[in-house]
């Protein structure tokens, strides 16, 4: 009679054992697909900012995908999430990231939440991260599943990103990951002082480029940097 709890609680604990092997070897499995998406396309094409390197291969790309496509989540291309939006392929994400050189103390505001894979990317390196999505329903789902994931430093807000987040300006970067045919001036109004603008210029689906805007003793200094494509930047009403 007395034997009888132990061995419920021997097969307790091989089924939590078994189950806790499943979820760990899954995860393994990602662990090493991010691996070899950083070797060969992150390091392999020229990034070289170590933060930037740590925080690919930390964040779980497999989870800001939708569900069909999990199993595509490391491939070397941007992939659609709904309402006619991607999020963009890994190797844009670590250049923009490196290109806007984020550190511990900085201030972030994304403008394209998409996702919020970019979003985290960055919240692993710097101190917080503003995002702004102009669909609805995508702030909504970024928002939930970065507090699901525990990056308590990215704020979520739904609205034009177009005009910036005056309450929470300057910033020490800002990224935006929809294309433009030219930098918005409020953008570069709430830019700090040796702040980074990091945002893909140009006609929508035609060559674009990455510009980068620094602001020195008040005055923005802009390069073209890398030819890519992004989805337009929209208005609201
Ligand atoms: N950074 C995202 C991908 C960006 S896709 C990620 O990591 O997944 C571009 C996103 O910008 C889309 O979600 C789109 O809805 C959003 N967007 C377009 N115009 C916008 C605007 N004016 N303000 C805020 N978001 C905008």
């Amino acid at each position: 009679m007395r034997s009888r709890p132990v061995i419920s609680f021997c097969l307790l604990f091989i089924v939590f054992t078994a189950g806790n092997t499943k979820i760990l070897s899954q995860e393994d499995k990602y662990a090493a697909l991010r691996k070899e998406m950083v070797n060969k396309q992150i390091v392999a094409n020229g990034i070289r900012n170590p933060l930037t390197i740590k925080a690919m291969l930390k964040v779980p790309r497999h989870l800001f995908v939708p569900a069909g496509l999990i199993d595509r989540a490391y491939e070397d291309s941007p992939l659609p999430i709904g309402h006619n939006q991607t999020i963009s392929q890994p190797f844009i994400v670590a250049y923009m990231t490196e290109l806007s050189r984020p550190s511990k103390n900085k201030k972030v505001l994304e403008i394209g939440t998409g996702s919020g894979y970019q979003a985290a990317i960055l919240a692993e390196i710097v101190d917080t991260v503003y995002t702004i999505e102009i669909i609805p329903e995508l702030a909504r789902e970024a928002s939930q599943r970065l507090a699901r994931l525990g990056y308590g430093n990215v704020v979520v807000k739904a609205g034009d990103g177009y005009v910036g987040w005056k309450e929470h300006a300057p910033f020490d970067i800002i990224m935006v990951t929809a294309a433009a045919d030219h930098i918005p001036e409020p953008l570069l109004n709430q830019l700090a002082e040796n702040g980074r603008l990091i945002m893909p210029v140009g006609p929508p689906s035609s060559a674009q480029y990455i510009y980068l805007a620094v602001k020195k003793n008040g005055r923005i200094e802009k390069t073209r940097l890398a030819m890519v494509r992004f989805v337009p930047l929209l208005r609201s009403q």
